[in-house]
């Protein structure tokens, strides 16, 4: 035993993760080798368990016994412990024949029989009821990526397409409150997770399943399972898109999870007065390297318009996304205002696209939603249309 006041170990947590018993296999977890990305840190233990995609939903009380059994570690002060999938076999990303995410996205369900039962040979895909996923993210934060993936999907859902969210903003998960969502998901069966649902659309949120007091080095690693298990282990039904709200940046996790989820192609949103938009290119490099489609940037916070008057002005150098686009041949989706009714709205829980469809702001965002679901579909169309890759 460890006493109180020596540093917890990683050998101190899978001693007692030896005690864990895997119900279908039963030996115990470090034994069957389940256990994975161990970090500790001032007695604060995080950690993967891999677990059979199938079985995922059932085994929550072996993970809740997981983190009880570490919680017994002297030292130790929080556990958190995630169930991860094993991917399923697909395409390798690096070989030719993979071309995106979509084709991934393609190949899976080539696997299905028809009427959506999965033919018994075939890898369960991830979310088989989903047409497209489609990524809205950003190279640094505050630029409005929450602001618009939530008023993306609700001016999809206005143009008439069955529309679900996946907050996967690790470090400021917003989409809840965005979309004035209380309380937390549901089960019915003890196993699937209902979605939250509001303005029509059903949301999930990384928030429901990662503790406030996460430090955010685990962050990182516990996204990816987190997100696998908030796409199956969800019942999203039949949406034509999923739009997810990536984590702000470009490290380790973003490109992670742009290559684990099989995205129809990705969003970025820039600001323009992040002259030269390093960070968007870096977004859009990350994405080309795991060849996602980028379908196009969104410039926000484009213009000023004043609240009192509704004249614009142009306080920042506006444009520098459309121009940056241009270089780098991605499609330019449209321009968003810095307008106090954007924020208040978003950040009130009625954002714009819902509240105020008639607004300008409203079609604006409607103008983007239609680019983006022409340039999912042509891409899931594959030769039918231009297949957009970065240069
Ligand atoms: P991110 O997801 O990039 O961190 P958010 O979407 O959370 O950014 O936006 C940060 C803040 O900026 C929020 O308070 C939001 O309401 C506000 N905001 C975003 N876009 C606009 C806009 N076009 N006009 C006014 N406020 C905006």
């Amino acid at each position: 035993m460890v006493a109180r006041h020596t540093a917890v170990t990683e050998a101190d947590v899978r001693k007692a993760l030896g005690a864990v018993i895997d119900p279908g296999h039963g030996k115990d977890i470090v034994t069957l080798g389940r256990v994975s990305g161990v970090v500790v840190r001032d007695g604060n233990v995080g950690f993967a368990i891999e677990v059979e995609p199938e079985r995922g939903a059932a085994l929550e009380p072996m993970r809740k016994a997981a983190e009880d059994s570490v919680m017994q570690v002297p030292g130790v002060v929080s556990v958190t412990a995630v169930l991860t999938a094993e991917r399923p076999p697909t395409p390798p990303l690096s070989a030719p024949a993979a071309a995106s995410g979509s084709d991934i996205q393609a190949a899976r369900r080539a696997a299905q029989a028809p009427h959506g039962r999965v033919a018994a040979d075939a890898p369960k895909p991830l979310v088989p009821g989903v047409r497209h996923i489609v990524a809205v993210a950003s190279g640094k934060g505050g630029v409005g990526k929450s602001t618009v993936a939530a008023n993306l999907a609700l001016a999809l859902r206005a143009e008439g397409h069955e529309v679900g969210i996946l907050d996967a903003d690790i470090y400021g998960p917003s989409v809840p409150r965005m979309l004035g969502i209380t309380g937390r998901p549901q089960s019915k069966d003890g196993k699937i997770l209902e979605p939250m649902e509001n303005y029509g659309i059903k949301a999930m949120s990384i928030g429901f399943l990662i503790k406030e007091d996460t430090p955010m080095i685990w962050r990182g690693p516990m996204v990816i399972g987190a997100l696998e298990q908030m796409m199956r282990d969800v019942n999203w039904g039949t949406l034509d898109v999923m739009v997810v709200d990536m984590p702000p940046g470009t490290g380790d996790a973003q490109l992670t999870l742009a290559q684990r989820v099989p995205l129809a192609g990705a969003v970025i949103v820039s600001t323009p007065q992040d002259i030269a938009l390093i960070d968007a290119r870096k977004g859009l490099a990350m994405f080309r390297k795991v060849n996602v489609p980028v379908l196009g940037i969104v410039e926000n916070m484009s213009t000023f318009i004043c609240p009192n008057c509704g004249h614009e002005s142009h306080i920042f150098s506006h444009g520098g996304a459309r121009a940056c686009a241009e270089e780098l041949n991605v499609p330019f989706l449209g321009e968003i205002p810095l307008d106090m009714e954007i924020r208040e709205t978003s950040d009130g829980g009625a954002p714009i696209t819902a509240s105020r469809p008639e607004s300008e702001n409203a079609a604006r965002f409607r103008a983007i939603a239609r680019k983006v679901w022409d340039a999912v579909e042509v891409t899931r169309q594959g030769r039918g249309g231009p297949r957009i890759v970065v240069e």
